[in-house]
């Protein structure tokens, strides 16, 4: 990672942003509260919360509900995430995470990991899942209509 791509990206803010979403996060079955933003390339922040479910498998993660929240607004790529948890430990994305965020980010996204006081360090999303799986890895006719792989996707919404 170089200074040039995580110079002009405000993780404090980013930061905060997950972490004022972590307040409505709906978890009352594990008490881990969980606050996720997503940085777009054209400056937007999408936000998501945990939310758990009586039949735990349905429960969705913050970074699940962010990725949902983004795509619905038409944006399809990656620039920062930031993931804020419950506790001392800096907050990870759990690994199906890892491999949603890796559909619109790459190995170079700076993803930051944040405790619940709000501090926080910075890894790549290449760091978290090595030798990734990915749109790549598919041929086009294999992808819906008016997509392209990873790292060429749109950010505006698909006529
Ligand atoms: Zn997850």
């Amino acid at each position: 990672m170089t200074d040039t791509m995580t110079d002009v990206i405000d993780f404090k803010a980013l930061v905060a942003a997950a972490m004022a979403v972590r307040r409505h996060a709906y978890a009352p079955y594990s008490h881990y509260h969980v606050g996720a933003a997503l940085l777009t390339p054209s400056g937007q922040i999408f936000v998501g919360a945990n939310v758990e479910n009586a039949a735990y498998p349905q429960g969705s993660c913050a970074e699940a509900c962010a990725i949902g929240t983004m795509v619905a607004n038409g944006a399809r790529r990656l620039r920062a995430v930031a993931v804020i948890g419950s506790g001392p430990d800096l907050c990870t994305p759990c690994g199906g995470c890892r491999q949603r965020l890796f559909e619109f980010g790459s190995v170079e996204t700076p993803i930051a990991i944040a405790a619940a006081d709000g501090s926080f360090e910075i890894v790549t999303l290449g760091a978290l899942l090595p030798r990734a799986f990915g749109p790549n890895h598919l041929p086009l006719g294999h992808l819906p209509p008016g997509h392209l792989p990873s790292g060429h996707l749109p950010d505006a919404p698909l006529a």
